[in-house]
């Protein structure tokens, strides 16, 4: 049987996706019939995903047995009212990979003072020995599938490691905390802060004036999760202060960042357009067919949603 499925995200996407997917869906024996405009949209069983796709009506796909995204963040999904079957978000392995790349290299980049180096060409022999990463203590707000994975490879360079979820957590190697109280302790420990929470209404504009004041004085922050995580004003403070020495943002509130924000300008931030990682098509697919696979057999889907909680 040939389950019908339709690919509601961009022309771009399509070109990556269509041909991949459909092998992997085969390679897992299920035979898929990939549209982009189905002729009996009541038949379609999955749509397969994205906002970027401009598609936000999802009445006539009110037959389907579950919407599969090709984005890890979801805030922009879960409060669509016709979407109204099981939402899997995507885990992707490529994903994780590029966000641990990431985190790691600009968290390297603020450990060694890295700056001082590229900026200073002008023969001034001065030399400073960074601390060792075992004296650089660094929290990951966020514990899932990208803030784990990057709060252990930071460990596994010998960083002290503090991580922060919603619900406890136990990750060899890592000190766990969550809960309000949880998040004072983290923040008072963060010389680094990498947040990799979602954008939910408890998440929104988390670090506030009254947490950055709980980091230490000159402590980083990267922000590869959400713009809305971090009140911007606040932060803006905090540097010019020096409570904050340096942001490196890869997310914003408004994106792409406006020409006119301060963050472009302001010498002790660093913005990145969004590249801090990506659904890599060559690994995504096989997420996506095994959820269709889990779908025809009656399995649970994988990485579903909880639309109570917004991630
Ligand atoms: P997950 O859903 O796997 O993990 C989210 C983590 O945040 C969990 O540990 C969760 O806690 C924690 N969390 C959520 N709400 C709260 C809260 N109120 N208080 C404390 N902890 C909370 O997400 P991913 O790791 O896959 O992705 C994280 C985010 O990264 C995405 O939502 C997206 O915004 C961003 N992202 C950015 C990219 C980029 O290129 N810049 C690329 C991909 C993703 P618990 O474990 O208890 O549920």
């Amino acid at each position: 049987m040939t389950v019908p499925v339709l690919f509601a995200a961009s022309a771009r996407d399509w070109q990556n996706y269509a041909a991949p997917l459909q092998a992997a869906c085969a390679d897992l024996g299920v035979k898929i019939d990939l549209q982009r405009q189905p002729d009996d949209a009541a038949a379609v069983q999955y749509v397969v995903y994205s906002p970027d796709g401009g598609m936000t009506d999802f009445t006539p796909y009110s037959g389907a047995k579950a919407v599969l995204g090709l984005w890890a963040g979801v805030e922009k999904i879960v409060g669509i009212p016709t979407l109204t079957q099981p939402l899997a978000r995507m885990v992707d392995p490529g994903l994780t990979e590029g966000m641990v790349e990431w985190v790691t290299g600009h968290v390297l980049r603020h450990h060694l003072g890295m700056d001082r180096q590229i900026t200073n060409q002008d023969g001034v022999w001065q030399p400073l020995f960074p601390p060792l990463a075992r004296n650089r203590s660094i929290t990951v707000l966020g514990l899932g599938a990208l803030g784990a994975a990057c709060a252990q490879a930071l460990r596994a360079l010998n960083f002290p490691v503090t991580g922060w979820s919603r619900t406890p957590k136990d990750i060899p190697g890592i000190d766990c905390l969550h809960g309000t109280e949880g998040l004072d302790t983290a923040l008072s420990r963060a010389e680094i802060l990498v947040l990799l929470l979602p954008l939910t209404p408890a998440t929104d504009q988390l670090i506030n004036a009254p947490a950055l004041a709980r980091m230490p004085k000159g402590a980083v922050v990267i922000n590869p999760g959400r713009g809305p995580l971090i009140d911007d004003t606040a932060l803006l403070a905090a540097l010019d202060t020096g409570q904050i020495s340096h942001a490196t943002l890869d997310v914003f509130r408004v994106e792409p960042l406006p020409q006119e924000h301060p963050f472009w300008a302001h010498p002790q931030v660093t913005v990145t357009p969004h590249i801090a990682s990506a659904t890599r098509p060559e690994t995504a697919v096989t997420v996506i067919a095994e959820n269709i696979r889990r779908g025809e057999s009656g399995e649970p889907l994988l990485h579903l949603v909880d639309r109570t909680q917004g991630y």
